[in-house]
């Protein structure tokens, strides 16, 4: 069966002969790995197309033991993420919490479609860079099924207080009252709604909100606190990220 599809290079992995392996988040049938056919070919268009962050137009089919890429249409490859030290290390981790989370073998447009979002806003320096993290951690994890219950206080229904508490364990929110006894981050209420709309908001408005640089580092906190607890394993990218920043 042949698949057309777009997607993008997420991880890079060994080289056998002329071929190279990769893993791509396409839109139409999740994470795949492949290997991409003459990736070693000076000049092939397949050597550009199979870099890293490479975004492509692809074509895909089933060989006896792997999905095997024989077409790469380069689309765009995010040169300028390789000038900066810090933005390549955001731009790996975007890719290794898609490795992690996004689906198999079936529909990924909005992983994608988040994913390159975050990876042009950061090349074009368009946001602040915790910004993009907060919004690629908790909207990922909200669409692979770890959406945290931010509606209101779990414990009485009160919709807000001028500070509320999130438990990253059972993502839930509490108002003060309600927080007693449960192990909670405290956020004020400018970085809930920061966070609901990261939830719930349609994806043409999801990078339209801003905060100050406080509470900016507030929300990168509890997102990252919020995403380790959820998935329970480590981040090389992150932590490498977090080692030159
Ligand atoms: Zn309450």
């Amino acid at each position: 069966m042949r698949m057309n599809t777009d997607g993008l290079i997420i991880k890079e992995h060994r080289m056998t002969g002329d071929d190279r392996l990769v893993t791509v988040l396409t839109r139409d049938y999740g994470v795949l790995r492949a290997f991409v056919r003459g990736a070693q070919r000076i000049k092939s268009r397949s050597q550009s197309g199979s870099q890293l962050f490479a975004y492509s137009d692809l074509s895909i089919y089933r060989g006896r033991d792997a999905y095997v890429i024989d077409e790469i249409q380069p689309k765009e490859i995010f040169f300028d993420l390789r000038n900066d030290i810090g933005k390549l290390a955001l731009a790996q981790y975007f890719c290794e919490l898609q490795y992690e989370l996004a689906p198999q073998e079936s529909d990924a447009g909005q992983f994608l479609r988040l994913t390159l979002n975050c990876l042009h806003l950061l090349s074009k320096d368009k946001r602040p860079q915790l910004q993009l993290k907060s919004i690629a951690e908790l909207r990922t994890l909200s669409l692979a099924g770890y959406m945290p219950d931010l509606v209101a206080c779990a414990g009485c229904g009160k919709f807000e207080d001028d500070t509320m508490y999130f438990c990253v364990y059972d993502g839930r929110l509490y108002c003060p009252d309600c927080a007693e006894d449960i192990p909670c981050e405290e956020i004020p209420l400018g970085v809930v709604t920061a966070m609901r709309h990261i939830c719930y908001a349609q994806d043409e408005k999801l990078f339209s909100f801003t905060l100050n640089d406080e509470n900016f580092k507030v929300l990168d906190y509890v997102c990252e606190k919020y995403l380790l607890a959820q998935t329970d394993r480590k981040y090389k990218t992150l932590d490498f990220y977090k080692s030159i920043t």
